[in-house]
């Protein structure tokens, strides 16, 4: 039997992006906070791992597009507290179907925020390792992120302020008492007024078997093995691009963007239904001849026979909405759906919002039904 060996005000459980934001966030605000991670600093059995993620505004609806432009002051406090680089403004483009570059261009336009719609030609002069064939809708305030940066550098910054960052402890168990939770570990029982679940792909089956007092209703959390790509480039200057489907581009949409390790492309939400446990880590050889494929037809700008793959999770909901809500003395942040990094100090924020009781969940994260936005 675990003695109590420690107290919080909040316990979170996961320590990718979201868990390390919300931590952040909620030490800045002076609450004591103990975040628990499972596997060791920079792991890469998540979904948070890695040289790059895309940072974009440029969303199909107001809602995303306004939570990311909220998060851009956000990244860059973050580099001012720690001295860290986290985020590259390149400008991003997105070019295929027509009504997917209208619908991003009026949710840029209702927030007020810079961008242009560029002919082909014009688009290609400026980024020649892309081929276009469509009108290319481009915004500034853009770029990619540090992954693997990003997470140290929010694990650095919850330090500073006095949060306790626990990595290789993993969570057994979480049980609601008569004042909050406990959070139990190998040996160790920390009581809490407060539990954070961010545990990404572990989420479902870790509330499944808490024993709590209210029981958060999830929605369907599916979890994908994806596998991104990269490519050795061959010419400079790459915005993050999103590829519609649909006009000249049979078959899946692609994203991509330039990082440390290459020009990165990948398909959105294509990988196998796995389970973190068991997941073999293995790119699927057909996925990847889809990508060099790809590369081959439509980016000049990278040798196609250079490809690596690698290996990464989603956690989709079936909206691709987030679920960041609160019930009794329970906040989830999960559902991430393929898209979520870019929010992560956003997101931290709203988190802290639930736990001190500031304000409740946005509709559209909501437990339970809730109006569904788009989310692409
Ligand atoms: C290939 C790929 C490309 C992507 N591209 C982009 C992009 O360009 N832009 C963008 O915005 N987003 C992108 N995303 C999505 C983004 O990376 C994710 O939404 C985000 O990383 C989710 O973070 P998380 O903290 O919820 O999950 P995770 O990073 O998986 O973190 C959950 C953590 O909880 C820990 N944990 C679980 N159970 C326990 C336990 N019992 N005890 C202790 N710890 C536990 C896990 O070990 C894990 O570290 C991409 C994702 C992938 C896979």
């Amino acid at each position: 039997m675990s003695r109590i060996q420690g107290r919080a005000d909040v316990v979170i459980v996961g320590g990718g992006v979201i868990g390390s934001a919300a931590a952040w966030r909620l030490a800045e605000r002076g609450r004591s906070v103990v975040l628990l991670e499972q596997f060791g600093p920079g792991h890469r059995h998540g979904a948070s791992h890695g040289s790059s993620r895309i940072y974009r505004q440029a969303y199909d609806g107001e809602f995303y597009t306004g939570l990311a432009a909220r998060a851009l002051p956000l990244w860059r406090a973050l580099e001012d507290t720690t001295g860290t680089s986290v985020l590259t403004l390149t400008g991003a483009v997105d070019h295929g179907l027509p009504a997917a570059l209208a619908a991003k261009a009026k949710a840029l336009a209702a927030l007020g925020i810079p961008h242009e719609l560029l002919d082909p030609a014009e688009a290609g002069r400026r980024w020649p390792g892309i081929r276009f064939d469509t009108r290319v809708l481009h915004h500034p305030d853009a770029g990619r992120l540090h992954a693997d940066r990003s997470v140290q550098a929010l694990n650095h910054a919850a330090a500073h302020v006095g949060a306790d960052i626990r990595h290789d402890d993993v969570v057994r168990g979480i049980r609601s008492t008569a004042t909050g939770v406990e959070v139990v570990t190998d040996g160790t029982t920390i009581a809490a007024a407060h539990v954070v679940v961010a545990a990404g792909a572990w989420t479902r089956s870790l509330l499944a078997d808490a024993q709590l007092d209210v029981v958060p209703e999830l929605p369907q959390l599916r979890t994908t093995q994806e596998q991104p790509a990269h490519f050795v480039p061959i010419v400079a200057d790459w915005p993050s691009f999103v590829h519609h489907r649909g006009a000249g581009l049979t078959g899946e949409g692609i994203y991509g963007l330039g990082s440390e390790d290459g020009i990165k492309i990948g398909e959105h939400g294509t990988g196998p239904v796995v389970e973190p446990e068991t997941r073999d880590y293995r790119p699927d050889p057909a996925g990847v001849e889809r990508l060099v494929d790809y590369a081959t037809a439509w980016l000049p700008g990278v040798d196609p026979s250079s490809v690596v793959a690698d290996t990464c999770l989603y956690t989709t909901t079936p909206d691709s909405n987030f679920v960041v809500d609160r019930v009794g003395d329970v906040t989830v942040a999960a559902g991430f759906s393929g898209h979520g990094f870019k929010f992560a100090p956003v997101i931290g924020e709203l988190v802290a919002d639930l736990v001190d009781g500031r304000s409740r969940a946005l509709e559209p994260l909501r437990f339970g039904a809730r109006q569904a936005v788009a989310a692409r």
